[in-house]
């Protein structure tokens, strides 16, 4: 039989994304969509998904030795309890996921730790990173995330390391989701691209197919796909935007950059994944005018795993 298989379980604000893993092979997955009506349900979800994707594997349950499980927002690893999550449903207050997933498994070992702290591992040891040992993960999507290897050590710091998100690139500049201004995610995060994108169009800055593409597209978001769609249309407000957000990437790479002599910098992410390289060359050109030794810069470079990142580097943080 096949087997023995860890578990990879990459839970998001809108899907549910799982990994089988035998040794460093993914040998099975699955993905569906994060329901929205209670934890317990979400709960269910992921070990209904992690079925699924053992027997994609060609195993049976009773051949899975541990699950881990990548999640957004603020997580007590060592209990398993997700303190805070904006984007689950019933996770606003702690909820311990790992201890209700184990539960439902038989009692069988869960770990969890931060979606995009997790999603760095996964491409730190298997994807874009494992040639570096020095590596900054930048995952834009709705917000932008950040994760931070120095000598082959994934940076806690005291559990908020690595949020190149929200530094600095405009003091007094845009309003950034978590409230301050003047933030990285604040010009390059999809969430608030899509407020800017909103309120030039309430303000009739300039013309835009953005909303016309969202609307054939039966979408009520300005998702990365809309965005691209729009690109592709050389629709001048999203180059605007994009424009925009590839400059602020540039600062904010370049200031963690001059900080840290970095060897290479990842970028991945919903939106980051859906612009693909050409996105994250202009980013490598916009961080160069700002960098300190420019004869130096780190190798800028797409995530390779894209968006089985989460789920891989969910499924080594449980030793897989
Ligand atoms: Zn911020």
């Amino acid at each position: 039989m096949a087997g023995p298989f860890v578990a990879g379980v990459d839970l998001g604000g809108t899907k549910i994304q799982v990994v089988a893993v035998n040794g460093t092979a993914v040998k099975g997955g699955s993905r569906t969509a994060t329901p929205t009506t209670s934890a317990e349900d979400v709960v269910h979800e992921i070990v209904g998904s992690v079925r699924l994707a053992v027997q994609q594997a060609g195993g049976r349950l009773s051949g899975l030795d541990k699950v881990g499980i990548g999640t957004p927002g603020r997580i007590d690893g060592r209990k398993g309890v997700v303190s805070h999550s904006g984007n689950v449903v019933g996770m606003m207050d702690p909820f311990a996921l790992g201890p209700a997933v184990s539960k439902e498994l038989g009692g069988l070992p869960v770990v969890i730790d931060n979606d995009v702290r997790v999603a760095i591992l996964g491409e730190y040891e298997r994807g874009a990173g494992r040639h570096y040992k020095n590596v900054l993960g930048v995952f834009v999507g709705t917000g932008v995330g950040g994760g931070l290897v120095l000598e082959g050590k994934l940076r806690e710091g005291r559990g908020a390391a690595g949020e190149i998100g929200h530094t600095l690139v405009k003091p007094g500049g845009r309003l950034c989701s978590c409230g301050r201004r003047g933030c990285l995610e604040a010009y390059a995060g999809r969430g608030c691209i899509e407020a800017t994108a909103r309120r030039w169009q309430a303000k009739k800055r300039m013309k835009t197919e953005l909303f016309e593409i969202m609307a054939d597209r039966r979408r009520d978001r300005l998702t990365s796909g809309v965005i691209a769609a729009a690109l592709e249309r050389k629709d001048k407000m999203a180059e605007k935007l994009i424009d925009e957000a590839i400059k602020a990437l540039g600062i904010a790479i370049a200031n963690a950059q001059n900080l840290l002599d970095l060897e290479a910098v990842i970028i991945g992410g919903g939106l980051g994944d859906r612009l693909g390289k050409p996105f994250v060359d202009k980013v490598a050109e916009a961080a160069r005018p700002h960098l300190h030794v420019p004869d130096k810069p780190p190798d800028i470079i797409p995530t390779e795993l894209g968006d089985l990142a989460g789920a891989v580097g969910a499924a080594i943080l449980a030793g897989g």
